[in-house]
């Protein structure tokens, strides 16, 4: 077993990572140390971005999969509801589906076009000299198997044990999110609109710094969950399982939510902005979470683990076509030309939004414009037409204008 591709991982960016590696003739190996259905803190929502790179990959949309047209979105008892725009490259509309069972369904479709993968194996590297030059594969037992692929991908997720050991660091200077959530029945779970809320209240009506969503998953349950970013004054100290509990106790009526859980809630980490570096050594590329690309904005980083793992399979097929591995640079390359510019701009946001007089201000009036709101919603979720590329900057701008507050970082193109 000497595959020439290692992809080390099987969430969404190693699933999508093996499949367009597949796709191109290469002989990729994929190796998860869970076994499917495995649980995975998540909120399990599905843009339309992700939605258009699972159709690309052929995923089935069964039954099981909850349509979403839209967002609701609340800023205290002010609500807004909009529906996912028209777009000419992504569907209007987006979808649920528990990551227990999205992924393994994902790393299925990897194997049909011939991805071998295997899982409850770990996959340790074997560095000398700062260069990767195996990998040990852990199973049962104690002896790992020793393989040496020409390329691994790393796809590990948020902690990234198997970067870190190749030198790969968080940037503490860019944002960081922090989450949880858990499952409830709700008779409402049918609804096709996720909804968010950006003014979280103690019982004593105390504003918290985070963020809350309600996303229905069609099946009598719902995934509830609460989040904060690392811009956000004080947010070492505030435990994001207490910001939950405050949400939980007063959701809107309409989910007729009482009671417990279904199962104590879970958390995680939410590495954002292409925060992880470097992306790609000598033979590896980072991918996903593992790379750092959640979007800031709104905590989504499904879509850009399918999208970094089909740039990535690009890069590495060309790399082992033209049997030259400097060919990887053009991995890191391809990440700035996609996304520098929009990351630059939620960086920004999100330390302008850390400011709670900013938030407050930019909910209470922002929430007042249905079409401001409209443009939130498509530079949120990346859904700008090609030529609108250059709105980002300028939506911002109008956000700075409602906001119009002294002492927030503007934005200077
Ligand atoms: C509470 C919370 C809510 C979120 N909600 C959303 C949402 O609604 N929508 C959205 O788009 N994003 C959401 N995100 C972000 C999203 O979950 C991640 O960005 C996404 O899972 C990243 O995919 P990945 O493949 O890079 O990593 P992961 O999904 O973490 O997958 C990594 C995989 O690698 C495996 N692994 C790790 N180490 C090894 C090893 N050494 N050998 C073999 N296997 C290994 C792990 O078991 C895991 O299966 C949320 C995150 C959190 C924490």
């Amino acid at each position: 077993m000497n595959p020439q591709v290692l992809v080390v991982g099987g969430g969404p960016s190693g699933a999508s990572s093996a499949y367009w590696l597949a796709d191109r003739g290469v002989d990729v190996l994929l190796v998860e140390k869970k076994t499917y259905p495995r649980e995975k803190a998540c909120g399990d929502a599905l843009t339309p971005r992700a939605v258009r790179q699972l159709v690309d990959m052929g995923f089935e949309f069964a039954d099981d999969v909850h349509k979403i047209v839209g967002l609701r979105s609340y800023a205290g008892d002010v609500m807004l509801e909009m529906r996912w725009p028209e777009h000419s490259l992504y569907p209007n509309w987006g979808a649920t589906l528990r990551r227990s069972e999205l992924d393994g369904r994902v790393t299925g479709l990897a194997e049909t076009r011939g991805a071998k993968v295997l899982q409850g194996i770990e996959a340790r590297p074997i560095v000398d000299d700062g260069e990767l030059v195996g990998v040990d594969l852990y199973g049962d037992g104690d002896d790992p198997e020793r393989i040496t692929p020409e390329y691994v991908v790393i796809a590990d997720g948020s902690l990234s044990r198997f970067g870190r050991e190749l030198g790969t660091e968080r940037r503490r200077d860019y944002p960081f999110g922090l989450a949880v959530r858990g499952y409830w029945d709700s008779p409402k779970a049918d609804d096709g609109y996720i909804e968010s809320q950006l003014d979280i209240r103690d019982k004593d009506g105390r504003s918290m710094p985070g963020y809350g969503w309600v996303f229905p998953l069609g099946d009598g349950t719902v995934n509830v969950g609460a989040g904060l970013v690392s811009t956000f004054k004080g947010w070492k100290d505030i435990n994001t399982s207490k910001i939950l509990a405050a949400y939980v106790a007063e959701l809107p009526d309409h989910w007729e939510i009482d009671g417990d859980p279904i199962a104590k809630p879970i958390g995680g980490k939410l590495p954002m902005s292409f925060s992880v570096g470097p992306k790609s050594g000598r033979s590896w590329v980072a991918v996903g979470d593992a790379a750092g690309a959640v979007n800031p904005f709104n905590g989504e980083g499904i879509d850009y683990g399918y999208e970094t793992g089909r740039l990535a399979a690009g890069v590495i097929a060309e790399a082992l076509a033209s049997n030259d591995p400097a060919a990887l640079a053009a991995y890191d390359q391809a990440l700035i030309d996609e996304y520098a510019a929009y990351h630059r701009v939620a960086r920004i946001f999100l330390s302008a939004i850390g400011n709670p007089a900013v938030m407050r201000t930019l909910v209470t009036t922002g929430m007042r414009s249905q079409t401001l709101m409209e443009w939130v919603l498509k530079v949120m979720a990346n859904l700008l037409e090609p030529e609108e590329k250059g709105m980002v900057e300028k939506v911002y701008a109008a956000i700075e204008q409602a906001i119009d507050l002294p002492g927030i970082r503007k934005y200077k193109p």
